[in-house]
């Protein structure tokens, strides 16, 4: 039996179901059993304590499976963040798994124009390795601001939703103790000891069971405060960071050995392919030809750079990237047209959240915004770059 509000209670009755057995949980009050509250009840027994979230893959998340709606929309979103021919060519492996080197290459270069070859050689590395398709948002190159070389570098970035789908086969989990959420400073102490220092990191934890099993695992997520988050300009936050962090540690310790080492995790709600130029970035001298590929469903011809793969599969590339800093065009500037856009080009080009956007343009909230977005990322430019 536990203890609970009427709102909490109602919640976890819908979503949860007993830690210990799996049980249903019913919600009653406490009255009969000496308790001035709400209580939740297992069906199996009233002495089990501790709330389980049994782990669902949605349909559209399963391998093959073919929701059009729901693929519609997310062309319309590729189409829009790429532009037609492109999403043309990439139509054929929309809902592949199973991709092989170079076609996962072609997509990364299609998608992703301006990354460097090492990451689109490492992602496509991945992708095949792994069962993962960047179409279906298993995978991103996130680009991050280099402050010695001053240009772009770009990183592969897994989903967590991919990191469940390469859990899944492994068993069936639930998530314990109403995580992911907030470690507590004991739990924190517990793991890290006389290191944790809540001053300088959020922690966040997930703690999983197996429930065939009864295997349990929990795991850590930390985010620097003042580290640059993936997708904060479409309103990822350090603490969904940290709970995003902390779900694929718990998950990698669960079911070890079913995942890519030394790749972030991001939630996938903030992976989006990029619009336009990013403003600085590194060249590159050879582009795929997309128009000649793909688009009839036969054998894609990789373009760009020579591959050289070592034995531990880490990738290299023969090419060296020359820098060149790259500031908007007049003609990308105009491209701004929407405040998703303004946000973006802002955050891009100098780190810049929603809120300092709006703090720099003197508004309460974007509905108080009454220039162009391209209007405003004049203004902004003008403050900035002086
Ligand atoms: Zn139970």
């Amino acid at each position: 039996m536990i203890v609970v509000s009427k709102a909490i209670g109602e919640k976890w009755a819908a979503q949860q179901v007993c830690g210990e057995c799996g049980g249903r949980l019913s919600l009653a009050w406490g009255g009969l059993y000496g308790r001035d509250s709400y209580v939740l009840i297992c069906g199996n027994n009233r002495d089990h304590k501790g709330i389980a979230r049994p782990f669902r893959l949605a349909p559209i998340d399963c391998p093959g499976f073919t929701l059009y709606d729901v693929n519609k929309n997310r062309r319309k979103e590729l189409t829009q963040a790429i532009g037609e021919d492109k999403a043309k060519a990439l139509a054929p492996f929309e809902q592949k798994l199973t991709l092989t080197n170079s076609q996962a290459t072609f997509i990364l270069r299609t998608v992703w124009p301006e990354a460097p070859d090492q990451a689109v050689v490492r992602g496509a590395l991945i992708c095949a390795q792994y069962g993962l398709n960047p179409l279906m948002k298993h995978l991103a190159l996130a680009p991050f601001w280099n402050k010695k070389t001053q240009r772009y570098d770009y990183e592969p970035l897994l989903s967590i939703k991919a990191t469940r789908i390469m859990a899944s086969p492994q068993g069936h989990w639930s998530y314990l103790d109403d995580t992911p959420r907030v470690a507590t400073e004991a739990e924190g102490m517990r793991e890290f000891g006389e290191d944790y220092d809540a001053s300088k990191y959020y922690y966040s934890i997930t703690k999983l069971k197996d429930m065939a099993s009864g295997r349990e695992a929990h795991g850590f997520g930390l985010v620097g405060k003042g580290e640059t988050i993936y997708g904060m300009d479409k309103g990822n936050t350090a603490r969904n960071q940290a709970n995003t962090r902390s779900e694929r540690q718990a998950l990698d310790r669960l079911y070890p050995n079913v995942q890519p080492v030394n790749v972030d995790v991001v939630d996938e709600k903030y992976v989006a392919e990029p619009k336009g130029h990013l403003g600085k970035v590194a060249t590159q001298t050879e582009k795929t030809s997309v128009a000649a590929n793909g688009a009839e469903g036969g054998e894609v011809v990789e373009g760009g750079a020579t591959e050289v793969l070592d034995a531990e599969g880490s990738a290299e590339t023969k090419k060296s990237l020359p820098a060149a800093a790259h500031k908007r065009t007049e003609a990308e500037i105009n491209n701004i047209t929407t405040l998703g856009d303004l946000f973006t080009a802002c955050f891009l080009d100098w780190k810049f959240t929603k809120t300092q956007v709006l703090k720099e343009l003197n508004v309460k909230s974007q509905t108080d915004i009454s220039e162009t977005p391209a209007a405003c990322y004049r203004r902004l430019r003008a403050v900035t770059e002086g």
